[in-house]
């Protein structure tokens, strides 16, 4: 029976993961799980692309169809959420699901049954990232002010990952997330 894989990609916000995914979609083996949320999009996002940019009426109506694999308040009044269907079809057809979500969403998705690699992107040290997410000019102060509350607790969060890939050099960490990605992918689902 074919069996894919899951990759959660967790780590403080402006980290760079989203970098990091887009480069990794280049491998036609995998597939990006667009989560959906009820936060309003970024200038530079499309709705089906980037995420699912539902209402909070839309996203609670998933949650009572079962529709999500996790869903979680990753800042207040703010629901992300991972969709069971795409999840379960691209794990079912061999391919590699990843998954770009938060430190609570990932220790979800860890107690279920899918074959799992869970990569935690550490920011080289707190003050790059502040100027990364400032840098980034997508967020108003107050975002970024949550997103940096959040900061610590993933940091903390980050040591029960499989794997943590400090991004100093963004190509070397890509380098390295999608080799450990290939090695778990050939071992095989058998061998958790
Ligand atoms: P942003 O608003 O910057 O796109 O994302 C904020 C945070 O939400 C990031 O840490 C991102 O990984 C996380 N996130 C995005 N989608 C999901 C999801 O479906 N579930 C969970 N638990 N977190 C998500």
């Amino acid at each position: 029976m074919l069996s894919g894989l899951v990759v959660v990609l967790s780590g403080p916000s402006g980290v760079g993961k989203t970098t990091i995914s887009r480069c990794l979609m280049r491998d036609p083996l995998f597939r990006f799980s667009i989560s959906a949320t009820t936060r309003p999009p970024r200038e530079n996002e499309k709705d089906g692309v980037d995420y699912h940019f539902l209402s909070l009426e839309e996203f609670r109506a998933k949650i009572s169809a079962d529709g999500f694999v996790e869903y979680v308040e990753v800042y207040e009044g703010v629901l992300y959420g991972t969709l069971r269907a795409p999840l379960d079809e691209a794990v079912a057809s061999g391919e590699v699901m990843l998954l770009d979500i938060d430190v609570d969403g990932s220790e979800k998705i860890r107690a279920m049954n899918y074959p799992l690699l869970r990569i935690f992107i550490s920011p080289p040290d707190y003050d790059e990232l502040a100027k990364r997410l400032k840098g980034r000019g997508t967020d108003d102060e107050k975002s970024i002010e949550k997103r940096m509350k959040r900061w610590k607790k993933e940091m903390e969060c980050g040591t029960s990952f499989d794997l943590k890939v400090v991004n100093d050099d963004l190509g070397a960490c890509i380098e390295s997330v999608h080799r450990a990605i290939a090695a778990r992918y050939l071992r095989g689902p058998t061998e958790d």
